[in-house]
Protein backbone atom coordinates (compact mmCIF):
# COMPACT_ATOMS: atom_id res chain seq x y z
CA UNK A 1 0.00 0.00 0.00
CA UNK A 2 1.18 3.52 -1.05
CA UNK A 3 2.17 5.61 2.25
CA UNK A 4 0.61 8.80 2.48
CA UNK A 5 2.35 11.95 1.98
CA UNK A 6 2.51 13.44 5.36
CA UNK A 7 0.31 16.97 5.45
CA UNK A 8 0.53 19.34 8.53
CA UNK A 9 -0.44 23.04 8.74
CA UNK A 10 -0.25 25.77 11.17
CA UNK A 11 -3.37 27.14 11.53
CA UNK A 12 -3.52 30.53 13.35
CA UNK A 13 -6.29 32.85 14.58
CA UNK A 14 -4.56 36.37 13.96
CA UNK A 15 -6.14 38.14 16.93
CA UNK A 16 -2.43 38.06 18.41
CA UNK A 17 1.19 37.71 18.26
CA UNK A 18 3.50 34.61 17.68
CA UNK A 19 4.12 33.81 21.38
CA UNK A 20 6.39 30.83 22.74
CA UNK A 21 3.31 28.63 22.84
CA UNK A 22 2.08 29.07 19.44
CA UNK A 23 5.60 29.35 17.43
CA UNK A 24 6.55 25.68 19.06
CA UNK A 25 3.49 24.26 17.80
CA UNK A 26 4.34 25.80 14.36
CA UNK A 27 7.97 24.24 14.76
CA UNK A 28 7.08 20.97 15.61
CA UNK A 29 4.61 20.55 12.75
CA UNK A 30 7.84 21.78 10.50
CA UNK A 31 9.92 19.57 12.11
CA UNK A 32 7.64 16.97 11.18
CA UNK A 33 6.89 18.01 7.71
CA UNK A 34 10.63 17.97 6.69
CA UNK A 35 11.48 14.90 8.62
CA UNK A 36 9.44 13.29 6.27
CA UNK A 37 9.73 15.20 3.17
CA UNK A 38 6.04 15.98 3.97
CA UNK A 39 4.08 19.48 3.18
CA UNK A 40 3.96 22.11 5.38
CA UNK A 41 0.87 24.27 5.25
CA UNK A 42 -0.04 28.08 6.77
CA UNK A 43 -4.12 28.70 7.43
CA UNK A 44 -5.08 31.57 8.83
CA UNK A 45 -7.77 31.29 11.08
CA UNK A 46 -9.56 34.43 10.74
CA UNK A 47 -13.32 33.48 11.26
CA UNK A 48 -13.64 35.91 14.28
CA UNK A 49 -14.29 38.89 12.42
CA UNK A 50 -13.92 41.21 15.74
CA UNK A 51 -10.39 39.75 17.25
CA UNK A 52 -8.95 39.19 14.11
CA UNK A 53 -6.86 41.79 12.73
CA UNK A 54 -4.51 42.20 9.90
CA UNK A 55 -1.64 43.81 11.66
CA UNK A 56 -1.47 40.72 13.52
CA UNK A 57 -1.33 38.46 10.25
CA UNK A 58 1.16 40.25 8.90
CA UNK A 59 3.44 40.34 11.98
CA UNK A 60 2.72 36.27 12.56
CA UNK A 61 3.99 35.92 8.85
CA UNK A 62 6.87 38.12 9.27
CA UNK A 63 8.01 36.48 13.09
CA UNK A 64 7.32 32.68 11.06
CA UNK A 65 9.77 33.72 8.28
CA UNK A 66 12.28 35.33 10.89
CA UNK A 67 11.94 31.91 12.46
CA UNK A 68 12.98 30.23 9.17
CA UNK A 69 9.80 27.97 9.49
CA UNK A 70 8.50 28.34 5.61
CA UNK A 71 5.53 26.75 4.25
CA UNK A 72 5.05 24.90 0.98
CA UNK A 73 1.19 25.97 0.56
CA UNK A 74 -0.43 29.11 2.86
CA UNK A 75 -2.24 32.70 2.16
CA UNK A 76 0.34 34.40 -0.51
CA UNK A 77 1.87 31.79 -1.99
CA UNK A 78 -1.37 29.72 -2.77
CA UNK A 79 -1.21 26.22 -3.38
CA UNK A 80 -3.62 23.05 -4.79
CA UNK A 81 -5.93 23.63 -1.80
CA UNK A 82 -6.21 27.57 -1.80
CA UNK A 83 -7.55 29.70 -0.50
CA UNK A 84 -5.84 29.89 2.60
CA UNK A 85 -7.39 31.97 4.74
CA UNK A 86 -10.85 31.29 6.42
CA UNK A 87 -12.19 34.36 5.67
CA UNK A 88 -12.20 33.33 1.87
CA UNK A 89 -13.53 29.65 2.35
CA UNK A 90 -16.95 30.44 4.48
CA UNK A 91 -19.22 28.49 1.34
CA UNK A 92 -17.43 24.90 2.37
CA UNK A 93 -18.40 25.13 6.01
CA UNK A 94 -22.04 26.24 4.73
CA UNK A 95 -22.16 23.42 2.36
CA UNK A 96 -21.00 21.23 5.55
CA UNK A 97 -23.34 22.54 7.62
CA UNK A 98 -25.79 22.25 5.15
CA UNK A 99 -25.31 18.46 4.50
CA UNK A 100 -25.77 17.98 8.27
CA UNK A 101 -28.71 19.94 8.23
CA UNK A 102 -30.26 18.05 5.68
CA UNK A 103 -29.54 14.90 6.76
CA UNK A 104 -31.05 15.61 10.50
CA UNK A 105 -27.63 15.32 11.99
CA UNK A 106 -27.53 19.11 12.86
CA UNK A 107 -30.93 21.78 13.79
CA UNK A 108 -31.82 25.38 13.93
CA UNK A 109 -31.38 26.89 17.12
CA UNK A 110 -33.36 30.22 17.94
CA UNK A 111 -32.43 30.46 21.31
CA UNK A 112 -31.57 33.86 22.20
CA UNK A 113 -28.10 34.70 24.07
CA UNK A 114 -29.97 35.66 27.09
CA UNK A 115 -31.97 32.49 26.87
CA UNK A 116 -28.79 30.48 26.91
CA UNK A 117 -27.31 32.62 29.82
CA UNK A 118 -30.76 31.55 31.72
CA UNK A 119 -30.57 28.58 30.99
CA UNK A 120 -27.15 27.73 32.33
CA UNK A 121 -27.61 29.58 35.33
CA UNK A 122 -30.85 27.03 36.32
CA UNK A 123 -27.98 23.91 35.04
CA UNK A 124 -25.58 25.27 37.34
CA UNK A 125 -27.94 26.08 40.25
CA UNK A 126 -29.08 22.13 39.89
CA UNK A 127 -25.45 21.58 40.15
CA UNK A 128 -25.27 20.01 36.73
CA UNK A 129 -23.27 20.91 33.67
CA UNK A 130 -24.33 23.39 32.05
CA UNK A 131 -24.73 21.89 28.85
CA UNK A 132 -27.03 23.03 26.02
CA UNK A 133 -30.45 21.23 26.72
CA UNK A 134 -31.38 20.17 23.28
CA UNK A 135 -34.67 23.09 23.78
CA UNK A 136 -35.00 23.29 19.82
CA UNK A 137 -33.84 20.03 18.42
CA UNK A 138 -37.59 19.11 18.03
CA UNK A 139 -39.19 22.53 16.68
CA UNK A 140 -42.25 21.85 14.61
CA UNK A 141 -42.54 24.02 11.20
CA UNK A 142 -45.00 26.49 13.24
CA UNK A 143 -42.04 27.04 15.74
CA UNK A 144 -39.42 27.65 13.74
CA UNK A 145 -41.87 30.42 11.50
CA UNK A 146 -43.15 32.14 14.41
CA UNK A 147 -39.46 32.27 15.58
CA UNK A 148 -38.45 33.69 12.30
CA UNK A 149 -41.62 36.17 12.20
CA UNK A 150 -40.06 37.65 15.70
CA UNK A 151 -37.40 38.43 14.12
CA UNK A 152 -34.86 35.77 15.24
CA UNK A 153 -32.01 34.39 13.48
CA UNK A 154 -30.76 30.96 13.95
CA UNK A 155 -26.99 29.66 15.01
CA UNK A 156 -27.00 25.93 13.66
CA UNK A 157 -26.29 22.93 16.03
CA UNK A 158 -25.32 19.66 15.90
CA UNK A 159 -26.93 17.08 17.37
CA UNK A 160 -24.56 14.83 19.24
CA UNK A 161 -26.14 11.28 19.92
CA UNK A 162 -26.79 10.21 23.50
CA UNK A 163 -25.17 6.74 23.27
CA UNK A 164 -22.32 7.52 21.05
CA UNK A 165 -19.04 6.75 22.82
CA UNK A 166 -16.76 8.79 21.39
CA UNK A 167 -12.80 8.06 21.60
CA UNK A 168 -9.87 10.29 20.41
CA UNK A 169 -6.61 8.90 19.61
CA UNK A 170 -4.00 10.99 20.23
CA UNK A 171 -0.91 9.76 19.31
CA UNK A 172 0.95 10.68 22.43
CA UNK A 173 -1.48 9.86 25.02
CA UNK A 174 -2.98 7.08 23.56
CA UNK A 175 -7.43 6.88 23.38
CA UNK A 176 -9.11 9.63 25.44
CA UNK A 177 -12.54 8.34 25.64
CA UNK A 178 -15.47 11.11 25.78
CA UNK A 179 -18.58 11.00 26.88
CA UNK A 180 -21.13 12.50 24.56
CA UNK A 181 -23.39 13.64 27.87
CA UNK A 182 -19.69 15.98 28.33
CA UNK A 183 -20.31 18.03 24.99
CA UNK A 184 -23.74 18.79 24.78
CA UNK A 185 -25.41 19.90 21.12
CA UNK A 186 -22.50 22.53 19.91
CA UNK A 187 -22.84 25.73 17.57
CA UNK A 188 -21.36 24.78 14.08
CA UNK A 189 -22.61 27.68 12.43
CA UNK A 190 -23.25 31.12 14.34
CA UNK A 191 -26.58 33.35 14.14
CA UNK A 192 -24.90 35.37 11.89
CA UNK A 193 -23.79 33.02 9.13
CA UNK A 194 -20.31 32.53 10.64
CA UNK A 195 -19.00 29.07 10.72
CA UNK A 196 -17.95 28.55 14.51
CA UNK A 197 -14.21 26.67 15.04
CA UNK A 198 -14.95 23.24 15.31
CA UNK A 199 -16.47 23.36 11.83
CA UNK A 200 -14.54 25.31 9.97
CA UNK A 201 -11.38 23.32 11.40
CA UNK A 202 -12.74 20.28 10.90
CA UNK A 203 -13.93 21.31 7.05
CA UNK A 204 -10.42 22.78 6.49
CA UNK A 205 -8.33 20.04 7.63
CA UNK A 206 -10.52 17.64 5.12
CA UNK A 207 -10.53 19.53 2.55
CA UNK A 208 -6.66 20.24 2.70
CA UNK A 209 -5.93 16.10 3.21
CA UNK A 210 -4.27 17.28 6.19
CA UNK A 211 -2.98 14.06 7.92
CA UNK A 212 -1.90 14.99 11.06
CA UNK A 213 -2.90 17.63 13.75
CA UNK A 214 0.05 18.87 15.94
CA UNK A 215 -0.87 21.39 18.09
CA UNK A 216 -1.56 22.60 21.74
CA UNK A 217 -3.25 20.41 24.71
CA UNK A 218 -5.74 23.20 24.89
CA UNK A 219 -7.46 22.00 21.67
CA UNK A 220 -8.11 19.35 23.52
CA UNK A 221 -11.30 19.75 25.16
CA UNK A 222 -12.54 20.50 21.21
CA UNK A 223 -11.17 17.65 19.47
CA UNK A 224 -13.88 15.07 20.74
CA UNK A 225 -16.29 17.42 18.73
CA UNK A 226 -14.36 17.51 15.94
CA UNK A 227 -14.69 13.75 16.33
CA UNK A 228 -17.90 13.90 15.41
CA UNK A 229 -17.90 15.77 13.13
CA UNK A 230 -15.40 13.73 10.94
CA UNK A 231 -17.82 11.30 11.38
CA UNK A 232 -20.86 13.31 10.76
CA UNK A 233 -19.55 14.42 7.37
CA UNK A 234 -18.25 11.40 5.89
CA UNK A 235 -14.46 12.52 6.78
CA UNK A 236 -11.55 10.36 7.41
CA UNK A 237 -10.01 11.56 10.40
CA UNK A 238 -6.00 12.74 11.00
CA UNK A 239 -3.85 11.47 13.49
CA UNK A 240 -4.15 14.09 16.48
CA UNK A 241 -0.90 15.07 18.29
CA UNK A 242 -1.87 17.24 21.58
CA UNK A 243 1.07 19.06 22.97
CA UNK A 244 1.64 19.48 26.65
CA UNK A 245 1.79 23.40 27.99
CA UNK A 246 4.42 25.16 28.30
CA UNK A 247 4.99 26.71 32.14
CA UNK A 248 6.32 29.06 33.94
CA UNK A 249 9.16 28.18 36.36
CA UNK A 250 6.45 28.62 38.93
CA UNK A 251 4.21 25.94 37.47
CA UNK A 252 1.56 28.25 36.71
CA UNK A 253 0.25 29.01 33.02
CA UNK A 254 2.97 30.82 31.00
CA UNK A 255 2.53 34.12 31.02
CA UNK A 256 3.88 37.70 30.28
CA UNK A 257 4.91 37.16 34.48
CA UNK A 258 7.20 34.80 33.40
CA UNK A 259 9.00 36.52 31.10
CA UNK A 260 6.56 35.08 27.85
CA UNK A 261 6.68 37.67 25.45
CA UNK A 262 5.81 38.10 21.47
CA UNK A 263 8.68 36.51 19.10
CA UNK A 264 9.20 39.80 17.80
CA UNK A 265 9.80 40.88 21.32
CA UNK A 266 12.28 38.23 21.50
CA UNK A 267 13.88 39.02 18.10
CA UNK A 268 14.20 43.28 19.19
CA UNK A 269 15.94 42.09 22.28
CA UNK A 270 18.55 40.40 20.30
CA UNK A 271 17.48 36.49 20.33
CA UNK A 272 18.33 35.13 17.82
CA UNK A 273 16.60 32.76 15.36
CA UNK A 274 18.37 29.70 15.57
CA UNK A 275 18.31 30.25 19.42
CA UNK A 276 14.66 29.99 19.45
CA UNK A 277 14.25 27.35 17.50
CA UNK A 278 16.98 25.35 18.83
CA UNK A 279 15.13 26.23 22.39
CA UNK A 280 11.62 25.44 21.35
CA UNK A 281 12.49 22.65 20.10
CA UNK A 282 13.99 21.69 23.63
CA UNK A 283 10.23 22.45 25.10
CA UNK A 284 8.61 19.33 24.85
CA UNK A 285 11.04 17.43 22.63
CA UNK A 286 14.37 15.95 23.44
CA UNK A 287 16.89 13.91 21.57
CA UNK A 288 17.34 11.20 24.00
CA UNK A 289 20.84 11.47 23.96
CA UNK A 290 21.61 14.21 26.22
CA UNK A 291 22.17 16.95 23.09
CA UNK A 292 21.00 20.20 23.38
CA UNK A 293 22.45 22.04 20.82
CA UNK A 294 20.33 21.63 17.45
CA UNK A 295 21.24 23.43 14.05
CA UNK A 296 17.50 23.13 12.09
CA UNK A 297 19.03 21.01 9.98
CA UNK A 298 19.86 18.43 12.87
CA UNK A 299 16.65 19.08 14.54
CA UNK A 300 15.08 17.53 11.49
CA UNK A 301 17.03 15.04 11.44
CA UNK A 302 16.89 13.93 14.94
CA UNK A 303 13.07 14.86 15.28
CA UNK A 304 10.34 12.07 16.23
CA UNK A 305 7.08 12.31 17.80
CA UNK A 306 8.12 9.52 19.75
CA UNK A 307 10.61 11.39 21.98
CA UNK A 308 8.06 14.76 22.83
CA UNK A 309 7.35 14.98 26.20
CA UNK A 310 4.49 13.59 27.32
CA UNK A 311 4.25 16.00 30.46
CA UNK A 312 4.49 19.92 30.52
CA UNK A 313 7.83 21.84 29.47
CA UNK A 314 8.52 24.43 31.56
CA UNK A 315 9.84 27.77 30.38
CA UNK A 316 14.07 28.50 31.89
CA UNK A 317 14.72 31.97 30.82
CA UNK A 318 18.60 30.86 31.81
CA UNK A 319 18.57 28.14 29.12
CA UNK A 320 17.62 30.50 25.98
CA UNK A 321 20.17 33.06 27.26
CA UNK A 322 22.54 30.43 27.13
CA UNK A 323 21.81 29.05 23.99
CA UNK A 324 21.93 32.82 22.52
CA UNK A 325 25.04 33.00 23.73
CA UNK A 326 26.43 29.90 22.06
CA UNK A 327 25.00 30.97 19.01
CA UNK A 328 26.75 34.45 19.42
CA UNK A 329 29.77 33.02 20.13
CA UNK A 330 29.78 30.32 17.42
CA UNK A 331 27.85 31.43 14.56
CA UNK A 332 29.84 32.46 11.72
CA UNK A 333 30.39 36.10 11.80
CA UNK A 334 29.29 36.64 8.29
CA UNK A 335 25.89 35.13 9.18
CA UNK A 336 26.00 36.85 12.49
CA UNK A 337 26.67 40.35 11.13
CA UNK A 338 23.54 41.04 9.41
CA UNK A 339 21.08 40.37 12.69
CA UNK A 340 23.29 42.67 14.34
CA UNK A 341 23.27 45.44 11.75
CA UNK A 342 19.73 46.73 12.53
CA UNK A 343 21.06 46.98 16.30
CA UNK A 344 23.86 49.16 15.60
CA UNK A 345 21.64 51.26 13.24
CA UNK A 346 18.99 52.13 16.17
CA UNK A 347 22.17 52.92 18.79
CA UNK A 348 22.19 55.73 15.99
CA UNK A 349 26.09 53.66 15.12
CA UNK A 350 25.65 53.30 11.89
CA UNK A 351 24.25 56.50 10.01
CA UNK A 352 24.48 55.32 6.42
CA UNK A 353 24.77 51.60 4.81
CA UNK A 354 28.20 50.18 5.16
CA UNK A 355 30.61 49.82 2.17
CA UNK A 356 32.44 46.43 1.70
CA UNK A 357 35.37 47.86 3.66
CA UNK A 358 33.08 49.42 6.66
CA UNK A 359 31.52 46.03 6.63
CA UNK A 360 34.61 43.87 7.09
CA UNK A 361 35.77 46.10 9.61
CA UNK A 362 32.38 46.03 11.60
CA UNK A 363 32.69 42.46 11.19
CA UNK A 364 35.96 42.38 13.03
CA UNK A 365 34.26 44.66 15.91
CA UNK A 366 31.35 42.87 16.29
CA UNK A 367 33.90 39.55 16.86
CA UNK A 368 36.17 41.32 19.29
CA UNK A 369 33.65 41.49 21.49
CA UNK A 370 30.72 38.40 20.87
CA UNK A 371 32.41 36.45 23.86
CA UNK A 372 30.93 38.94 26.40
CA UNK A 373 26.99 38.72 24.63
CA UNK A 374 23.96 37.52 25.48
CA UNK A 375 21.48 39.51 23.62
CA UNK A 376 22.07 41.59 20.41
CA UNK A 377 20.11 44.25 22.52
CA UNK A 378 23.40 44.58 24.44
CA UNK A 379 25.88 44.93 21.27
CA UNK A 380 25.68 49.12 20.72
CA UNK A 381 26.86 49.30 24.65
CA UNK A 382 29.95 46.93 23.89
CA UNK A 383 30.92 48.42 20.69
CA UNK A 384 30.13 52.36 20.81
CA UNK A 385 34.00 52.15 22.23
CA UNK A 386 35.11 51.57 18.63
CA UNK A 387 32.77 54.64 17.22
CA UNK A 388 33.46 57.52 19.32
CA UNK A 389 36.62 59.42 19.53
CA UNK A 390 35.59 61.97 21.70
CA UNK A 391 35.26 60.33 24.49
CA UNK A 392 36.26 61.80 27.85
CA UNK A 393 37.79 59.44 30.25
CA UNK A 394 35.57 58.35 33.32
CA UNK A 395 36.85 59.65 36.89
CA UNK A 396 38.73 56.16 37.58
CA UNK A 397 40.24 56.27 34.27
CA UNK A 398 41.49 59.93 34.51
CA UNK A 399 43.52 59.05 37.62
CA UNK A 400 44.96 55.69 36.29
CA UNK A 401 46.19 57.53 32.98
CA UNK A 402 47.71 60.81 35.65
CA UNK A 403 49.51 58.31 37.26
CA UNK A 404 50.87 56.34 33.66
CA UNK A 405 51.10 59.73 31.89
CA UNK A 406 54.68 58.87 30.66
CA UNK A 407 53.31 55.24 29.32
CA UNK A 408 50.91 57.06 26.79
CA UNK A 409 53.86 59.98 25.96
CA UNK A 410 56.25 56.83 25.69
CA UNK A 411 52.71 54.95 23.22
CA UNK A 412 52.55 58.27 21.42
CA UNK A 413 56.39 58.78 20.31
CA UNK A 414 56.58 55.25 19.68
CA UNK A 415 53.61 55.25 17.42
CA UNK A 416 54.79 57.94 15.80
CA UNK A 417 57.80 56.92 14.70
CA UNK A 418 56.24 53.04 13.93
CA UNK A 419 58.11 51.86 10.71
CA UNK A 420 54.42 50.41 10.31
CA UNK A 421 51.11 52.35 8.36
CA UNK A 422 48.77 49.56 9.49
CA UNK A 423 48.41 47.74 12.89
CA UNK A 424 47.85 44.10 12.60
CA UNK A 425 48.24 42.00 15.93
CA UNK A 426 51.85 41.46 15.13
CA UNK A 427 52.79 45.16 15.33
CA UNK A 428 50.67 45.23 18.59
CA UNK A 429 52.34 42.54 20.14
CA UNK A 430 55.71 44.24 18.93
CA UNK A 431 54.74 47.90 20.23
CA UNK A 432 53.80 46.44 23.59
CA UNK A 433 57.02 45.00 23.62
CA UNK A 434 59.07 47.82 22.96
CA UNK A 435 56.98 50.10 25.35
CA UNK A 436 57.61 47.47 28.27
CA UNK A 437 61.51 47.58 28.18
CA UNK A 438 61.38 51.35 27.03
CA UNK A 439 58.87 52.02 30.75
CA UNK A 440 60.48 49.37 32.85
CA UNK A 441 56.46 48.58 33.24
CA UNK A 442 54.63 45.46 32.81
CA UNK A 443 51.33 44.34 33.78
CA UNK A 444 48.20 46.28 34.91
CA UNK A 445 50.29 49.70 35.49
CA UNK A 446 51.49 49.30 32.02
CA UNK A 447 48.40 47.99 30.24
CA UNK A 448 45.72 50.49 32.08
CA UNK A 449 47.20 53.19 30.93
CA UNK A 450 47.22 52.33 27.99
CA UNK A 451 43.44 51.30 28.13
CA UNK A 452 42.21 54.26 29.72
CA UNK A 453 44.13 56.82 27.08
CA UNK A 454 42.42 54.59 24.13
CA UNK A 455 38.76 54.37 25.15
CA UNK A 456 38.27 56.60 28.58
CA UNK A 457 37.45 53.95 30.34
CA UNK A 458 39.12 50.59 32.42
CA UNK A 459 36.72 48.15 31.00
CA UNK A 460 36.04 46.69 27.55
CA UNK A 461 37.75 44.77 24.30
CA UNK A 462 41.19 43.39 24.56
CA UNK A 463 43.67 45.66 24.09
CA UNK A 464 45.04 44.02 21.02
CA UNK A 465 41.43 44.52 19.14
CA UNK A 466 41.27 47.81 20.60
CA UNK A 467 44.55 48.72 18.46
CA UNK A 468 43.92 46.75 15.54
CA UNK A 469 40.69 47.74 14.91
CA UNK A 470 41.42 51.23 15.80
CA UNK A 471 43.97 51.74 13.21
CA UNK A 472 47.72 53.40 13.77
CA UNK A 473 45.68 57.22 12.79
CA UNK A 474 42.81 55.71 15.19
CA UNK A 475 44.92 55.25 18.02
CA UNK A 476 47.53 58.02 17.54
CA UNK A 477 44.09 60.79 17.73
CA UNK A 478 42.89 58.98 20.81
CA UNK A 479 45.87 59.36 22.48
CA UNK A 480 46.47 63.04 21.77
CA UNK A 481 43.11 63.76 22.63
CA UNK A 482 43.60 61.95 26.61
CA UNK A 483 46.96 63.58 26.65
CA UNK A 484 45.58 67.00 25.99
CA UNK A 485 42.58 66.71 28.74
CA UNK A 486 45.23 65.96 30.85
CA UNK A 487 47.30 68.97 29.63
CA UNK A 488 43.86 70.98 30.25
CA UNK A 489 43.46 70.36 33.74
N1 LIG B 1 -6.81 28.68 15.22
C1 LIG B 1 -6.50 27.91 16.38
C2 LIG B 1 -5.60 28.71 17.31
O1 LIG B 1 -4.99 29.68 16.91
C3 LIG B 1 -5.76 26.63 16.08
C4 LIG B 1 -6.64 25.60 15.66
C5 LIG B 1 -6.03 24.22 15.48
O2 LIG B 1 -4.80 24.08 15.44
O3 LIG B 1 -6.83 23.31 15.35
O4 LIG B 1 -5.51 28.38 18.46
Amino acid sequence: MMEKKIRVRFAPSPTGYLHLGNARTALFNWLFARKYRGRFILRIEDTDQERANPAFEKSLIEDLRWLGLHWDEGPQLGGDFAPYRQSQRRHYYLEAARKLLDEGKAYFCYCSGEELQAQRQRLLFAGRPPRYPGSCRRLSERQKRSYEKEGRKPSIRFKVQARQTIVVEDLLRGPVEVSPRDLGDFIIVRSNQVAAYNLAVVVDDALMKITHVIRGEDHLPNTPRQQLLYQALGYEPPHFVHLPMILGEDRSMLSKRHGARSLSRFRREGYLPQALVNYLALLGWSSGDGREIFSPEELVEAFSLSRLAKSAAVFDPRKLNWLNAHYLREMEIARLTPHCLPFLQEAGLLPEPPCAERLHWLQKVIDSVRPNLTRLADLPGCVQVYFRDDFSLCPRARRIAKEGKEVIEELAVKLENAPFDSLGEMEYEELMQQLKQATGLRGKRLFMPVRAALSGSLQGPELRHLFVLLGKEGCLRRIRNTLKALLAE
